[in-house]
């Protein structure tokens, strides 16, 4: 049993449509796969439609894009019910702030002497419900500016870079609040990958599993060995979930092919059991 639980299609910031992605996974062997897109349902229908067709598990998911204490985090929600009000708000929310740092982005780079508008941005973004710095970075390698996304990210748009700009959203505590009552699981991505790892120490992870937290994402290439045996300590300490998976984001994220981390079935099973548990709870208040 192969499970990966986190992957993302051109409704956020991969390269492959949820078809395409579904697909894919099951070319290479998993089981079950999860879309997470950032900040969007959209993908949802289509990939779980594909599933069906090619006979593998899907997982629906998002990855909301909170902030704690001015770090970015990224809380990976399992099935929400997507038509929930305030979930849809919220993730509404984001995406509107991501619709306005673009031309804020966007002018950094004219100020720094790069020749790039919002327009080549939305080119080089179709599809996309959270426009984000992955697409800058793609517009600036169309441009020429840059070999790829990567390089991109790198000397542009990461902290410290001339067109970075901090993100504004939704608080990570407030989005594990609205994902919960919306029947969602939450697992935090990749916490010491590349931006929060200093902020999210064990008395934060323990302060979130008070607030319903279910799992924490262990496996993930941002993670050195280490990390991981010390994440895995925390999860085991707190009783979460431990979960591995690829981050696949197609052609725009090198070194995260489907299932080059997976979740053990028993993990996965912890996950859907607390799901169940939230739909139990909801249905007795109806
Ligand atoms: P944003 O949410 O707009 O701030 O962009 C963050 C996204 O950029 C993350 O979801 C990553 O997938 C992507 N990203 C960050 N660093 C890199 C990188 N070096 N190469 C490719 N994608 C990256
Ligand atoms: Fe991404
Ligand atoms: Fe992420
Ligand atoms: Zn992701």
């Amino acid at each position: 049993m192969r499970i990966d639980l986190h992957s993302h299609s051109t409704r956020s910031d991969g390269t492959q449509s949820p078809t395409q992605v579904v697909r894919a996974a099951a070319a290479a062997g998993l089981d079950v796969v999860a879309l997470t897109d950032h900040d969007t349902a959209a993908g949802w229908e289509e990939a779980a439609r594909t599933a069906a067709e090619v006979g593998i598990d899907f997982v629906p998911g998002i990855e909301v894009s909170t902030l704690h204490e001015g770090r970015s985090v990224h809380l990976l929600a399992y099935w929400p019910d997507a038509g929930d009000d305030a979930l849809e708000e919220v993730l509404a929310a984001i995406r509107r702030a991501r619709q306005r740092r673009l031309p804020v982005i966007v002018e950094r780079l004219v100020a720094h002497g790069i020749d790039v508008t919002v327009e080549d941005v939305a080119r080089a973004a179709p599809g996309t419900m959270a426009l984000g710095r992955p697409h800058v970075a793609d517009a600036l390698a169309e441009a020429g500016v840059v070999a790829d996304r990567s390089e991109g990210m790198a000397h542009y748009l990461q902290r410290g870079r001339p067109g970075w700009v901090p993100r504004t959203g939704v608080d990570l505590v407030e989005a594990l609040r609205v994902v919960a009552a919306a029947g969602g699981v939450s697992v935090v991505a990749h916490p010491w990958g590349r931006s929060a790892r200093d902020v999210l120490d064990h008395d934060l992870f323990a302060r979130l599993a008070a607030e319903g937290l279910a799992g924490v994402e262990v496996d993930h290439e941002d993670h050195s060995s280490r990390a991981r045996r010390e994440l895995r300590a925390i999860a085991a300490d707190l009783g979460l979930a431990v979960t591995g998976s690829s981050d696949h984001h197609g052609a725009g994220k090198v070194g995260h092919a489907l299932g080059c981390n997976t979740t053990a079935p028993e993990e996965f099973q912890r996950l859907r059991a607390a799901a169940r548990r939230l739909r139990r709870v909801d249905q007795r208040l109806e």
